[in-house]
């Protein structure tokens, strides 16, 4: 066996190599070798976006701000007429290591910042961003699929922290009172209680806490095919139903300052969710890979692959939709990033549309201004700790700790014989 090994790999490597599009593990390091797809694409994870147009120039002759190949978090302020957008995941389950289930951060220049999605694997990403993580109390998310909703737990864990002030949960309702956010939100924080009780007295509780704004999906029809759910500091948010098996999935649209983007979640493409986006800077769209690979490369019955295939967006469909929202950059998510599936899903894309689209990847940065869209990845500390809380305002007094539970703790027994370096 260890002979014939020994001998098919090195053919292996040899094939693979030839190709420039190598997938062996002895290959794995980050960052890669920037090689290129045979379609002219960056592969996956060498520090490039996966993209022919990092930089889309909205006005001609403007004087254009420039920036540095990549981003890196505390060393770029953001303009004060700016909107940042981060991929904290990119991905669907089963978790990669290199690319985390679904979640978004989308950066305002007035200070705001919004979580869009919280899928497993994300938070890391996040918390490598180094953002004072008080100001991480929002999240929206567009379904309760465990790959957007998954990282919940860490999400409320690791700005716990920090945060002493709750996790508000944006969501939509569902057509019974148990498939709503408020439900989920509840449920969640059940599910936690002993955590809560465990750390109750010893770190403050204030960050302990969710807090669910659920919104009725049954206000939605086609007369009244978008909500404002948001409205605050100048940003609104608007809410509309997608098309992913329950009612209760949503796509969402910011606009603030004359910027705007728009995400939609999981869907199957409807000329509907295209129309909620029309215009918008940027729009961010699942993309699904062909159930043939998806089959292969899942170990699935083909049969099955198809099922869930038909419920995603294809590459061709993805161009179908851009074509109608026409906004100034496409982005699709939600995607399986290999060196072997970029070409195809662009090919796909490309046959129905011709504007600039850009596959997300982890930690790929969007920067928007009226006078261009600039996408780059960001450099990240994989063994970051926190990012430096703010100073607190003149006069705030940190609130004194909740009582300390003293009912069900560890058994005096066990507790009896904690040693002390004295025995
Ligand atoms: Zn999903
Ligand atoms: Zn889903």
């Amino acid at each position: 066996m260890k002979n014939k090994m020994g001998f098919i790999l090195p053919l292996l490597t040899l094939f693979v190599g030839n190709t420039g599009l190598a997938e062996q593990p002895a290959d794995y390091r980050f960052p890669r070798e920037c090689t290129v797809t045979p379609d002219g694409y960056p592969v996956p994870l060498c520090g490039k976006p996966l993209t022919k147009t990092p930089v889309v120039v909205r006005k001609e002759g403007a004087s254009l701000k420039t920036y540095p190949e990549h981003f890196v978090p505390e060393q770029e302020e953001l303009a004060p007429n700016e909107m940042r957008i981060t991929a904290v995941g990119s991905g669907n389950p089963p978790v990669r290591r290199g690319q985390a289930s679904t979640s978004w951060l989308v950066e305002l220049g007035n200070g705001d910042r919004f979580v869009i999605d919280a899928g497993g694997g994300t938070v890391p990403a996040l918390w490598s961003l180094r953002i004072p993580l008080g100001q991480l109390d929002k999240l929206f998310v567009t379904h309760l699929h465990l790959d957007h909703v998954g990282g919940i737990f860490n999400l409320w864990d690791s700005m716990g922290w920090a945060r002493n002030t709750p996790l508000h949960v944006w969501g939509a309702s569902g057509s019974t009172p148990d498939l709503g956010v408020a439900a989920f939100v509840e449920h969640v924080t059940k599910a936690a209680a002993w955590h809560t009780r465990s750390k109750t007295g010893i770190i403050p509780s204030g960050g302990m806490k969710l807090i669910a704004h659920e919104f009725d999906f049954g206000q939605f029809t086609e007369s009244n095919t978008i909500a404002l759910v948001y409205d605050e500091n100048d940003v609104k948010i608007y809410a509309f139903p997608v098309d992913h098996l329950l009612e209760g999935a949503v796509g969402y649209r910011l606009e603030w300052n004359g910027l705007s983007m728009a995400y939609t979640g999981d869907s199957v493409p409807t000329r509907y969710e295209a129309e909620q986006a029309a215009g918008v800077d940027v729009f961010i769209h699942e993309l699904f890979i062909d159930a043939p690979t998806f089959a292969k490369q899942n170990n699935m019955p083909l049969q099955i692959a198809e099922n869930v295939v038909h419920e995603h967006t294809p590459a061709d469909m993805l161009g179908r939709i851009f074509a109608i929202a026409r906004p100034a950059l496409g982005v699709g998510t939600h995607f399986f990033t290999n060196d072997y599936t970029i070409d195809p899903a662009f090919e796909g894309i490309a046959s129905e549309y011709s504007g600039p689209v850009v596959i997300a990847q982890d930690l790929m940065v969007i920067n928007v201004t009226l006078e261009q869209i600039v996408t780059r990845m960001a450099k990240t500390d994989l063994l970051s700790w926190a990012a430096p809380a703010p100073p607190p305002p003149p006069g705030a007094k940190r609130p004194p700790l909740e009582p300390y539970v003293t009912e069900g703790r560890t058994p005096q027994w066990v507790f009896d014989t904690r040693l002390t370096g004295e025995e």
